[in-house]
C-alpha cells in the first residue's frame, strides 16, 4: 500500500511512502502521519492512495496520529483545486481547510484527560492548605484539560490526584464538551407561512435540491432580498429541506455579523423538536478547546449544520445539500493571507463537486454575482418587498458644502441631523450615528511650517487619539505621545490643528451638544475585551443610550426595533478610495447602514451628510435602486475593463531597498509577458508603487493582470512564481480575484 502525502513543511510538492502492514486499516486519504524526510521526522496528511509509485525503494511511513480522517475526502480535492488556483502550495490550503486546533491533536482525542470538579460524596477529608487552592481554583472552571489545569496552578499529577482521593475531583478521560452558547435559553420557532415573493424563491430552490432542475440550469442562486424581505426564513426552510433528504447545510455569515441574535435563529428552529440536530458554531472567538469540539460534533454527524465565518465553508458535513452565503458581497469572506481563496466562490466550487445547492443572499450583491445572473450562470431570485410589510426608510441626502459657515468652518453635524436627534431624544427613540473611521482626528498637522505627523514606517498620516493623547498608525499599529507643540526643531508652533474627523470626535461633539443623553461610541477602540461587544448591544436594547456611534461594525445584521433615526457622518470617505471598487462598495455601505432605520413600530428616517451629493452612488442608495447602479457601474467596469467584465490578479512586490524592487517588478513583468502567446486578451500593468507605497518599512510595488480565462492565467502563475529568482529581500504575493487594491 503506498500513501502519497503533502507535508506540513509547505514544499509545493508531494511524496509518495510505503504504508506498513500494522497502518494500513488506519491509513486513508485525509488521515495525519509522521514520515521521515531526509534525516527528519516531519508531519503530513494523506493526500492520496495511488496503486504504484514512478520511485522506487520508498521509505515507510512512522505513524498515524489518530484514528479516521479529519477531513473529507472531498474536502481535500477542494483544498487541491484551491491550491491551483489561488497559486499556492497545498499544504498551504490544508491550513486554511484544518483548523489548528484539530491539527495539533497528537493524542487523539480520547486520550486527553481532564480533570472536573465534583460534589463530594458525604463528608469530604480534610484538604491541605494547598489542596483548598487548587480545588478553590478548580471549582471556578469547573473542567479542564489537566494539563492547562497543572500548567495554570504550578501543580503536579500527583497533587491532582490527591484531590481525586479526598472526593472532590474527578480525572477522566471522557469527552466534556464546551460549547459556547450552553447558557443561553432559546424558545423554539415554527415555519413561517412563505408570502408570495419567498415562495417563487422556494420553488425554485427546492427544485434544484430534487434535481428536477438542476441538470439543466445552475444550481447557484443569488437571493436578491432588500433588507427584511424575510430572506432568514427562505434559508431556514431550505436547510430543513435538507435535513429531510438526510443531508447536511453550511450557512457562512460574515465574521462581523455572527452575533448570537444570528445564531439563534438557527438553533431556534433546529436544536429542539422535530429535528434534534445540534447546530455547530464556527468563529475566529472560540477558544482552541471549543473549535475542537465543534468540529467534532460535526465530524461525528451529531451536528449536522454549521454556521460559521468563511473558513466554515470546509467543514466536514457528508452528505453536504445546501451552503448559504449571506451578504454574499462581503470583503471579510476573502482571506487577506495565504490561501488569499475566496469563501463565496469557494462555496460555489464545493458545491458543485458534491451536487449540492448553493444560496447566495445580499441586498446589495457585488457586481460579480450580479453579473453571473446575467450571464445565466447563476439565478436569480428577486425579493423586492419587506415581509413585515414596513416601508423602506425614508433618505434624505444632506449638503454639507452649504453647512459651512464663515466663523465656524464645517460642523460635523449638520443642523437638520441635530434637530432629527434632539426630536428622537425627546420622544424616547434612537438613533444610531455612523463613521467608518476610529480615533479623533484623521491626521495632525502644522499650520505655521506644514509638518504633517506621519508613521515612520509606512506612507500614511497617523491618526490622533484624544482620549489617551496618542497618535497611532492604523496600518502597522505604531504608536507614540502626541507632541504638544510642532516636532520640528526649528519651528516648536503651538498651533497644532487636527484635521479629519474620527469616532472620538463625534462622540466629543455630541456629548456636548446633547449633555443629558446617553451616548455610547462602539469601535475597536472602546471594545477591549471579548464582553463589551454584548455589553453595549445590551444596554443600547434596554434603551440606556439614545445615540449610538460606531464604524463600520453597527452597520451590520443589527436589528434594533426602536432605532427610527440612522445618520451617515460622512458618506464621501469611502468614496475616496483608491479603488476601483470605492463606488460599489459606498453604495453598500449606504444601504446597509440605512437598513439599521425603522425595523419596528415606528418608520425610519435616514439621513446621509455628504460633500458630493449628487455622486451616482449616493443618489442610487437613496432612491434604493439597485438595478439603476448595477446598470451605471457596468458602464465604468467596460470602459476600463475591470472585474466582472474580466477578471483581475495582482502580484505585489515587497522589499525594503527601492531600487532592487522596481527592477525585480520590470523583471518580472517581462516574465510575464510570455504568457500572452498563450493566452491572447492578457492585459498588463505596472510594475507601478501600490497605493499604500510603504507598510511596516517595507516599499510596495504591484503588477496588475487582467484576462477573462482566469484559471489558465493562476496555473502558469504559480510556474513562474516557483521558477523566477528574484533578488534576496524581495518577496512576492499572487493575490488572485483581488477584493482590496491597496
Ligand atoms: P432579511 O434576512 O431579508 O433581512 P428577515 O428574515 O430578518 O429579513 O425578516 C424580516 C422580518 O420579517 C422578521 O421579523 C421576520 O420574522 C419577518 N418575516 C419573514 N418572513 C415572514 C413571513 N412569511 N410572514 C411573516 N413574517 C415574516
Ligand atoms: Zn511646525
Ligand atoms: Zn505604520
Amino acid at each position: 500500500m503506498i500513501a502519497r502525502v503533502t507535508l506540513e513543511i509547505a514544499l509545493r510538492k508531494e511524496f509518495d511512502y510505503l504504508v506498513p502492514e500494522e497502518f494500513q486499516d488506519r491509513v486513508e486519504i485525509g488521515s495525519r502521519v509522521k514520515v521521515p524526510f531526509g534525516p527528519r521526522k516531519v508531519m503530513g496528511v494523506v493526500t492520496g492512495l495511488p496503486a504504484q509509485s514512478e520511485h522506487a525503494k520508498l521509505k515507510p511511513i512512522l505513524g498515524v496520529v489518530g484514528k479516521g480522517s479529519f477531513v473529507t475526502p472531498k474536502v481535500l480535492e477542494l483544498a487541491r483545486w484551491m491550491a491551483g488556483y489561488y497559486c499556492c502550495p497545498v499544504e498551504t490550503a490544508l491550513k486554511s481547510v484544518l483548523p489548528v486546533s484539530v491539527r495539533k491533536e497528537k493524542e487523539g482525542w480520547k486520550k486527553q484527560l481532564y480533570v472536573r470538579s465534583i460534589e463530594p460524596v458525604g463528608s469530604p477529608s480534610k484538604l491541605t492548605k494547598r489542596q483548598e487552592e487548587l480545588n478553590a481554583v478548580l471549582r471556578e472552571w469547573k473542567e479542564l484539560p489537566l494539563q492547562e489545569f497543572l500548567k495554570m496552578t504550578q501543580s503536579t499529577q500527583a497533587t491532582v490526584k490527591k484531590l481525586e482521593s479526598a472526593g472532590v475531583a474527578l480525572i477522566s478521560r471522557e469527552v466534556i464538551e464546551r460549547d459556547p452558547y450552553a447558557h443561553e435559553h432559546i424558545v423554539p420557532t415554527e415555519p413561517l407561512e412563505l408570502n408570495q415573493e419567498q415562495k417563487t424563491s422556494m420553488d425554485a430552490v427546492l427544485k434544484a435540491m430534487n434535481y428536477e432542475e438542476a441538470a439543466k440550469q445552475s444550481n447557484v442562486f443569488l437571493l436578491h432580498g432588500v433588507t427584511g424581505s424575510g430572506k432568514t426564513e427562505v434559508y431556514l426552510q431550505a436547510i430543513q429541506h435538507a435535513l429531510e433528504q438526510g443531508k447536511g447545510a453550511i450557512v457562512l455569515v460574515p465574521e462581523i455579523s455572527l452575533t448570537p441574535q444570528t445564531v439563534e435563529r438557527f438553533k431556534a428552529r433546529f436544536s429542539s423538536g422535530k429535528y434534534q440536530t445540534l447546530v455547530a458554531v464556527l468563529h475566529s472567538h472560540l477558544s482552541e478547546g471549543e473549535r475542537h469540539d465543534e468540529w467534532h460534533k460535526i465530524k461525528e454527524g451529531r451536528a449536522r449544520i454549521v454556521i460559521g465565518a468563511r473558513s466554515a465553508v470546509f467543514a466536514p458535513i457528508d452528505p453536504l445539500g445546501l451552503i448559504i452565503v449571506d451578504e454574499e458581497h462581503e470583503h471579510s469572506y476573502k482571506q487577506e493571507e495565504a490561501p488569499r481563496y475566496h469563501a463565496r466562490d469557494v462555496a460555489v466550487v464545493r458545491a458543485q463537486r458534491e451536487k449540492a445547492v448553493v444560496i447566495l443572499g445580499s441586498a446589495t450583491p457585488s457586481m460579480e454575482t450580479y453579473y453571473n445572473t446575467q450571464k445565466g450562470k447563476y439565478r436569480l431570485l428577486e425579493m423586492p418587498t419587506r415581509a413585515d410589510n414596513k416601508t423602506m426608510p425614508w433618505v434624505r441626502v444632506i449638503d454639507m458644502r452649504s453647512e459651512a459657515s464663515k466663523e465656524k468652518g464645517i460642523p460635523i453635524l449638520s443642523q437638520q441631523l441635530r434637530e432629527a436627534i434632539q426630536q428622537r431624544i425627546e420622544k424616547g427613540e434612537q438613533t444610531m450615528l455612523f463613521l467608518n473611521r476610529r480615533g479623533y482626528a484623521s491626521s495632525m498637522q502644522c499650520p505655521t511650517c506644514g509638518y504633517v505627523a506621519g508613521c515612520p514606517n509606512c506612507s500614511i498620516s497617523m491618526t490622533y487619539h484624544r482620549r489617551d493623547q496618542r497618535l497611532r498608525c492604523h496600518i502597522c499599529g505604531h504608536d507614540q505621545r502626541a507632541p504638544k507643540c510642532c516636532p520640528v526643531e526649528t519651528c516648536r508652533s503651538y498651533e497644532i490643528r487636527y484635521a479629519g474627523i474620527g469616532t472620538e470626535k463625534v462622540e466629543d461633539t455630541l456629548k456636548l451638544l446633547f449633555p443629558k443623553a446617553g451616548i455610547q461610541r462602539m469601535d475597536s477602540d472602546t471594545l477591549k475585551k471579548k464582553e463589551d461587544y454584548k455589553k453595549i448591544l445590551t444596554a443600547f436594547r434596554l434603551g440606556k443610550i439614545d445615540v449610538l456611534i460606531g464604524t463600520q461594525m453597527i452597520a451590520k445584521g443589527l436589528h434594533f426595533p426602536n432605532v427610527t433615526l440612522v445618520g451617515i457622518i460622512y458618506a464621501d470617505l469611502s468614496l475616496h478610495m483608491p479603488d476601483f471598487r470605492a463606488g460599489e462598495r459606498t453604495f453598500q455601505l449606504l444601504t446597509q447602514v440605512a437598513g439599521r432605520a425603522g425595523r419596528g413600530e415606528v418608520e425610519g428616517d435616514v439621513f446621509v451628510q455628504s460633500f458630493t451629493p449628487f455622486h451616482a452612488a449616493i443618489q442610487y442608495a437613496r432612491r434604493h435602486d439597485y438595478l439603476g447602479f448595477y446598470e451605471q457601474e457596468m458602464e465604468f467596469r467596460k470602459d476600463t475593463e475591470y472585474p466582472p467584465t474580466s477578471r483581475m490578479a495582482m502580484i505585489t512586490l515587497k522589499g525594503k531597498n527601492e531600487e532592487k524592487l522596481k527592477m525585480s517588478g520590470t523583471h518580472l513583468k517581462s516574465v510575464i509577458e510570455a504568457i500572452r502567446e498563450e493566452i491572447k486578451d492578457l492585459a498588463l500593468a505596472g510594475p507601478s508603487p501600490a497605493p499604500l507605497e510603504r507598510a511596516e518599512n517595507f516599499f510596495r510595488y504591484q503588477i496588475m493582470l487582467k484576462t477573462k480565462s482566469m484559471s489558465q492565467l493562476s496555473r502558469r502563475l504559480a510556474d513562474i512564481h516557483q521558477s523566477t529568482k528574484l533578488p534576496e529581500g524581495v518577496q512576492t504575493i499572487i493575490d488572485i480575484d483581488p477584493v482590496s487594491m491597496h
